[in-house]
């Protein structure tokens, strides 16, 4: 082992944990860095020592795991390179990952970069010219290695200044999985996730949900939009209410608990007692609203909703008390279920 260190861009997946023993196998030290936000991999914050334990005893890597977010959201609002087949800036994003690991290196004493790109392997960032914007955009050539593809690219500093042997650096390049299969076999490594990924806004259907809450047209301005925010669009059944009220409705215990979890003071949390049911919050309730009046229309009307999907009970009455959390105050509100002709309209995602 040298004294040289890598920070390797690490999404998890083969190729990010191929290029990083790659080099390491070389004697150089390297330190894997996993970007999250809430698109991809968040849940990793609930348990980042458990994470970093798995990464290393599986694949032998040191991996070091970093929120993403608040520059993540900005990207969003309009990215430079445009949007892929879905919700995904992907070149945007890489830029992001990349000038970000740029702006850790020295602290990490770290003298280049690596990432686990293969040349060709994705139509829109892993194209030759796309490669080359990447770089030039998070301002990292010639300090960026791409070790399974190396050979098929320019020289860059760490193999001209013999940190590295170009020579037993890879090219591999194309869509084609076996090469990387095969090299996992000499590492020895068998369980590795498949290359799909888990990235949110590359998902036809939960992408669509984050361009919702982008659009002009959502309750929320798009500049104020929170990490919460997009926490609650991933999570049960969503409901747009007549006077502009944002509804989020848990469809089992999970999604319950974890609406609870997220709600904030100025969110107005549902709950039913006396039966199961959702959990439901109305986002910015609190303060969402011109006049008392009003707010009590949408607190009823989503009271109706919460009932509507709640147990229903064979014999007895239809309606129920539901428990209205606003501003920290409880009070109970009897609701009837909610007909489905009268709230089918404000269902967001079907
Ligand atoms: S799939 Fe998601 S995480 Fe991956 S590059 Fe694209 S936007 Fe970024």
């Amino acid at each position: 082992m040298t004294d040289v260190k890598a920070l390797s861009l690490f999404s998890g997946g083969l190729d990010s944990i191929l290029a990083s023993r790659l080099v390491a196998a070389q004697g150089v030290k390297v330190q894997a860095l996993k970007f999250v936000s809430p698109f991809f991999n968040y849940d990793i914050l609930e348990d980042v020592q458990g994470y970093q334990e798995t990464v290393k005893s599986k694949y032998g890597i040191d991996v070091m795991v970093h929120d993403i977010t608040t520059s993540y959201l900005k990207i969003l609002h309009s990215p430079v390179h445009g949007f892929g087949k879905n919700f995904n800036p992907c070149v945007d994003c890489k830029i992001l990952m990349l000038r970000t690991a740029k702006a850790m290196m020295t602290d990490l004493g770290c003298s280049f970069l690596i990432t686990g790109e293969v040349l060709g392997q994705r139509p829109m960032s892993q194209r030759r010219d796309t490669l080359n914007i990447i770089e030039r955009d998070s301002d990292n050539r010639s300090i960026l290695l791409r070790p399974l593809c190396a050979k098929l690219l320019k020289e860059t500093d760490a193999e001209k200044e013999g940190l590295i042997d170009r020579e037993k650096l890879l090219n591999f390049s194309g869509r084609g999985r076996s090469s990387q299969i095969a090299l996992a076999k000499e590492f020895g490594i068998t369980d590795f996730p498949s290359p799909a990924g888990g990235c949110i806004l590359a998902d036809p259907i939960l992408s669509k949900r984050v361009e919702v809450l982008f659009s002009d047209d959502f309750v929320i301005h798009s500049k104020d939009i929170t990490t919460n925010d997009i926490l609650f669009l991933l999570v049960g059944r969503q409901f747009m209410l007549p006077l502009g009220g944002w509804l989020i409705l848990g469809r089992n215990e999970k999604d319950n608990e974890k609406i609870a979890r997220l709600a904030g003071e100025n969110d107005i949390l549902f709950d039913m007692e006396e039966r199961p049911g959702p959990t439901a919050v109305l986002r910015n309730g609190a303060i969402l609203y011109d006049n008392q009046d009003d707010m009590e229309m949408e607190v009823a009307a989503a009271a109706g909703l919460v009932v509507r999907y709640g147990k229903k009970v064979k014999a007895g009455p239809k309606g129920c008390r539901v428990e209205v959390v606003v501003a920290g105050k409880e009070k109970g509100v009897f609701a009837e279920p909610l007909n489905d002709d009268i709230f089918r309209e404000w269902m967001l995602f079907l």
